[in-house]
């Protein structure tokens, strides 16, 4: 036996162990970072079937490259189609040329996210800096702004017959999606200062209508940041945020960072890059959602979020409550109203939600548990809310109603029962 070539098969075995654990790693964060998201929230609780599914499925024996890990995002999604459905993007883009005035229209694009590079971002918050006073500096430093300079302001000759000078191409989206993605691309050499001004240049909440010129009828273009993939060394990140802090999944151990300031000086201090961002659409529906789904678990009822066209939260195919958007003076407020033992006969005469292939359910109908009495109902459920908002923010008027509110004083919900 050659002992020489014993070590490097050795070393070889080795290496591939490695890249397979980076791989992993990279896998795992993405489905940690996939169930922060309000339209998986209820596959949480089926995890390890989709991480064993998507560890047979997904080939994980090659190195990931250096931005590989949002490849292999998409491969999830090939995988499971049913999430890809979250993520898609149908984008249109159309050219008026300023000076022979002939329009071109591009074909439809389908994509799950825009694709960034982290230098590209420092490079146009830098020649901004020099391209604005220093008073207006502010207003146009905003993370969609530099999207959009950097992915939508792209110049295309007026070719096809046309005169052939360039102009910009205007991109435009019909339908939101539910979970916007931004993949950022690292060259992997950037130095602790080059990733802190990455890092400190995202931003928690997007207004994709900034990005793309929106068409559709949503008053709600906003996005908040809900969890992010992030590479550290070797190994994959979660960076999550969780009943009003944000933490950071590193294998299967869990640190509380804070706040979002907190989350960029680590980046810093760590050399954590952010590689893909993921925006939820509508939070606070999504954070009310997530509190009723886990108020229905209490008795043992598995409830589901709905989607765009069906609203709430579901048990199967039956409503069990409704959450409604009311926008006045540009303020939106949120109710909700849950059923506990609502007289369901009630909807037979009226056409539920608005919706009538679909039943109402209720709590009492859902569960084999004996309910208890109306009081402690009443405190599970403001105490449900009070795990994703924080306690602050619920204020008692009388009972047995409950009004809550955001720090700013806004109505966001009422609880009926
Ligand atoms: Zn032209």
């Amino acid at each position: 036996m050659d002992p020489d070539r014993s070590v490097t098969q050795d070393d070889a075995e080795e290496s591939v162990v490695k890249r397979n654990a980076t791989c992993v790693s990279a896998l795992n964060m993405i489905i940690k970072s996939l169930w922060d998201i309000n339209v998986f929230a209820s596959s949480r609780e089926d995890e390890p079937v989709f991480h064993e599914f998507l560890l047979n499925d997904l080939s994980l024996k090659h190195p990931l490259e250096a931005n590989g890990v949002f490849d292999l995002f998409l491969n999830i999604l090939e995988a499971l189609p049913n999430w890809g459905s979250y993520f898609e993007v149908y984008e249109m883009a159309k050219k008026i040329c300023n000076r022979c005035k002939m329009d071109l229209e591009y074909p439809t694009e389908r994509s799950f996210g825009l694709i960034i590079n982290a230098s590209s971002l420092r490079e146009v918050k830098a020649s901004l800096f020099f391209s604005y006073t220093l008073k207006s500096v502010f207003k146009h430093f905003t993370f969609e702004n530099i999207v959009k300079v950097i992915k939508m302001n792209l110049k295309m000759p007026c070719d096809k017959e046309g005169c052939g000078k360039r102009n910009y191409v205007q991109r435009m989206i019909n339908k939101l999606p539910s979970v916007f993605t931004i993949a950022l691309e690292w060259t992997k050499n950037e130095t602790a200062g080059e990733i802190y001004d990455t890092a400190s240049f995202l931003a928690t909440e997007i207004d994709v209508s900034v990005i793309y010129q929106y068409k559709g009828d949503s008053t709600c273009t906003k996005y908040r940041l809900v969890s992010m993939v992030c590479s550290h060394g070797e190994r994959y990140n979660c960076v999550a945020y969780e009943n009003n802090r944000w933490v950071r999944y590193l294998r299967s151990e869990i640190e509380v960072i804070g706040d979002w300031d907190s989350v960029v000086s680590i980046c810093l201090t760590q050399s954590i890059r952010p590689q893909i961002l993921f925006f939820e659409s509508n939070p606070d529906i999504g954070t009310l959602v997530r509190s009723l789904i886990g108020f229905a678990s209490i008795y043992g009822v598995k409830a589901r979020a709905g989607n765009e066209y069906d609203t709430g939260v579901w048990v199967g195919d039956r409503k069990i409550a409704a959450i409604g958007v009311r926008i006045s003076s540009g303020i939106t407020c949120h109710g909700l109203a849950f059923n506990i033992y609502p007289d369901l006969k009630y909807f037979e005469h009226i056409v539920p939600y608005g919706i009538p292939d679909k039943q109402v359910t209720s709590l009492r109908k859902e569960t084999d548990t004996l309910l208890p009495s109306e009081e402690v109902i009443h405190e599970q459920l403001v105490s449900c809310l009070a795990k994703v908002f924080s306690y602050d923010d619920i204020v008692w008027k009388e009972d047995p109603s409950v009004i809550l509110v955001t720090p700013d004083n806004e109505f966001l919900g009422l609880i009926r029962f």
